[in-house]
């Protein structure tokens, strides 16, 4: 899994964004469990890009992310700048761990995993349930759940897909 890192907005609230990304998908904690070589390289046509918000929008067409979120689309990974600089009212940890789950959770589409629900209150999150939005009471996670992990270990479904696939 050769990706590389696009910054697209120069705000210097979001000068971290290549040394977050490059730490998060090195993380021992993350895919690579899943027997992912997930190595950075600057020919690589997987992308991580950091978009602001009507960039992020024209991005991941044909999806709506109402110029608010992020996506993967093919081959790239759309991380709303907007997001990065403030996550979610909905998120209840601190920034850094949001921006690590959003790493985690577009690279995981990318990945090809899907959505999964964000299980009971009290329990940590699925990184692929959609916690921008959705933890209701579900604990803010970043990383794979062992069961996650598992699941992409199959090596079962085709990286990068497009809207749909
Ligand atoms: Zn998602």
């Amino acid at each position: 899994m050769p990706y590389r890192i696009e910054r697209r907005t120069a705000d210097p609230a979001t000068a971290d964004f290549e040394t977050v990304v490059r730490a998060t998908l090195a993380d021992t904690r993350g895919w690579r469990q899943g027997g992912f070589d997930i190595r950075e390289d600057r020919a690589a046509e997987f992308t991580v890009v950091l978009a602001e918000p009507d960039d992020a929008q024209q991005m991941c067409r044909p999806m709506d992310v109402y110029s608010r979120y992020s996506c993967q689309n093919g081959p790239l990974v759309v991380i709303n700048a907007d997001r990065w600089r403030t996550a979610t009212p909905e998120w209840t940890a601190d920034l850094a761990s949001y921006r690590e789950m959003l790493v985690n959770h577009e690279f995981g589409h990318l990945l090809g995993r899907r959505h999964v629900p964000c299980g009971p209150a009290g329990t940590p999150a699925p990184v692929m349930c959609q916690q921008s939005t959705e933890l209701r009471g579900a604990l803010p996670n970043p990383w794979p759940l062992p069961a996650e992990i598992v699941a992409a270990a199959a090596h079962d479904r085709p990286l990068a897909p497009l809207p749909g696939e």
